[in-house]
């Protein structure tokens, strides 16, 4: 047969070669039925309800187990939108006025629901309609009294569907799935985040045609290095995907020796390697990778995808398992940074113009200075189980790192009016990620202990490229003279004054630079868990003496 190649988007980079297999979805149709006993529908669909929230409390289990607490939420939120009042009411009212099936009224209330998800001008909003959907064939197929779907398959298959939901994701039988395809989906999508957190490789958005074409059982390779999706690969193009897949595992091999040994240049100069996070959770992958410290942990996912403000108390409690598991480590949490791309309900933020330039991070903050208050109670709180700095975000001039440290100062009073201790050697820095900061880094660096630089920041606001628009990817130069000169001021200014200086965006981990990065005398360098041995690699290897 002939060879077909297709193009998507790689998700979680591995390669697999095996079979494909269409994902073959529960029949979700619906018939339109009169109905003569209302009370007796109502009945059916209350026990629907009660057994699609047991099937999900179980998923919700089983997604603990393998993705952590944070992955794990979605089924949570499903759990809390099949509990919703309007969603209900709303097939409820259908079912009575219209005397209809219940199967019929969830079908047209999933519809309703998700066209005005869909018609939100946000992308999480927009990607819940995919949840709403997804909860809602859950309810359809229970009051079907159908059994929950899994993978029949006696080997290993990459899976090929339409898309797959969270729910569906996390249910697959992991090992006997190689990888999965999709036709659809968006790499910020909830499934896109549990496969790369399930180390499936994946490759979204590759298009609809791919599913005609295949019959299950035949031959494919899934790169999800560069998104190719190859249905009947020929002798050559199999033994080349073989051949990298042999590299990979051959670099794994290598990279797992340098666990245990030193971020050290051939000439003996030092860098710290440190890994950044996004939740409590992610804590695993640090020390697996043998990373020296959470050179960056974003806050502000203990906010996102939730109702309310996370309360002090469970902030500190976060805070305080990533210092303890982290131990003597240095563990740098920075203070919220939401706003923007980075959006909850609860917040009430209004509609801006241009986001990125608006209300975001410490400017949030610093106009909320009683939240923004209960989460340095609860890192100061926090402090005393291991080796904390505090950074803040967004920062472009003096006068807020005087406000920042005003409130500060009023924390610590509080706190030791209450009773509660604190460390006094917690290191407190700002983030590199303006223009203005870098080149006021002169007069920043002497009220600070470190920098830290954002380059994804830095780089849109130097470059006047919108991060979140791909249109304007081929005018932005990320390795652009301007954003490398402005971080090397930056270094300069922090050294002159005692600072020390780390890199907590995307660029810390672009090898391309490591030996620049030395050179300019950055002191640390924090990057994805899975990139910690791979920069040591690299660091390892370079000679500054030798130009
Ligand atoms: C940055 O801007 O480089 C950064 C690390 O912060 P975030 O990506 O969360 O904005
Ligand atoms: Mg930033």
């Amino acid at each position: 047969m002939k060879m077909v190649k297709y193009q998507g988007k790689g998700v979680y980079g591995a390669i697999a070669i095996g079979k494909a297999l269409k994902w073959k979805r529960e029949d979700v149709q619906v018939k339109r039925e009169k109905i003569e006993d209302v009370a007796q529908e109502l009945e059916r669909l209350r026990n629907a309800i009660n057994k699609a929230m047991e099937q999900l409390e179980s998923i919700y289990e089983k997604a603990l187990e393998e993705v952590g607490e944070a992955n794990a939420q979605i089924f949570e939120i499903h759990r809390m939108m099949l509990e919703d009042d309007d969603y209900n009411d709303a097939i409820v009212e259908m079912i009575q006025g219209q005397n209809v099936n219940a199967e019929y009224a969830v079908a047209v209330t999933a519809d309703n629901f998700a066209e005005m998800f869909s018609a939100i001008d946000d992308s999480y909003m927009q990607a819940r309609a995919a949840d709403v959907r997804d909860i809602s064939n859950r309810l359809i197929l229970c009051l079907k009294e159908t059994g929950e779907k899994s993978l029949i398959a006696d080997e290993k298959v990459i899976i090929c569907a339409d898309d797959l939901a969270p729910s569906e994701t996390v249910t697959l039988e992991k090992d006997k799935v190689l990888a999965f395809v999709t036709a659809y989906g968006s790499s910020n999508s909830h499934t896109a985040i549990l496969a790369r957190n399930m180390n499936i490789p994946a490759i979204i958005g590759v298009g609809e045609e791919f599913l005609n074409a295949i019959e299950d059982g035949e031959v494919a390779i899934a790169n999800g290095f560069t998104g190719e999706f190859i249905l009947h690969p020929d002798e050559e193009i199999l033994e080349e995907a073989k051949a990298k897949q042999r590299q990979e595992e051959e670099k794994k091999e290598l990279l797992e020796k340098l666990k245990g040994k030193e971020n050290v240049t051939l000439d003996g100069t030092k860098i710290n390697i440190y890994a950044n996070i996004g939740s409590v959770e992610d804590v695993g992958a640090v020390l697996v990778n043998d990373a020296g410290g959470i050179g960056l942990f974003r806050s502000e996912f203990l906010y996102l995808g939730r109702e309310d403000y996370p309360s002090e108390e469970e902030q500190f409690k976060a805070y305080k398992r990533v210092l303890e598991s982290m131990a003597s480590k240095k563990v740098i949490i920075r203070t919220l940074d939401i706003g923007a791309d980075k959006q909850a309900d609860y917040f009430n933020l209004d509609k801006e113009e241009n986001p990125a330039l608006g209300l975001r991070a410490i400017r949030l903050c610093l106009t909320r200075p009683e939240m923004f208050k209960t989460q340095l109670r609860a890192l100061y709180r926090a402090s005393v189980y291991g080796k904390l700095g505090i950074m803040f975000p967004m920062i472009t001039s003096t006068e807020e790192l005087e406000q920042i440290f005003a409130l500060c100062e009023e924390v610590k009073a509080e706190l030791t009016a209450d009773g509660l201790k604190y460390s006094d050697t917690i290191e407190l820095g700002i983030m590199i990620e303006t223009p203005a900061a870098a080149v006021i880094s002169d007069q920043l660096a002497p009220m600070v202990d470190f920098f830290s630089v954002g380059t994804n920041d830095l780089t849109q606001y130097t470059l006047a490229c919108d991060r979140q628009n791909p249109k304007v990817d081929p005018f932005c130069n990320i390795h652009h003279e301007a954003i490398l000169r402005l971080i090397e001021m930056a270094a300069q200014n922090a050294h002159k004054n005692g600072a020390w200086i780390g890199i907590c965006g995307e660029l810390a981990a672009d090898t391309r630079l490591t030996e620049r990065f030395l050179r300019m005398g950055i002191d640390e360098l924090s990057v994805s868990p899975s990139f910690v041995l791979k920069v040591r690699d690299v660091v390892r290897k370079l000679d500054l003496h030798n130009a």
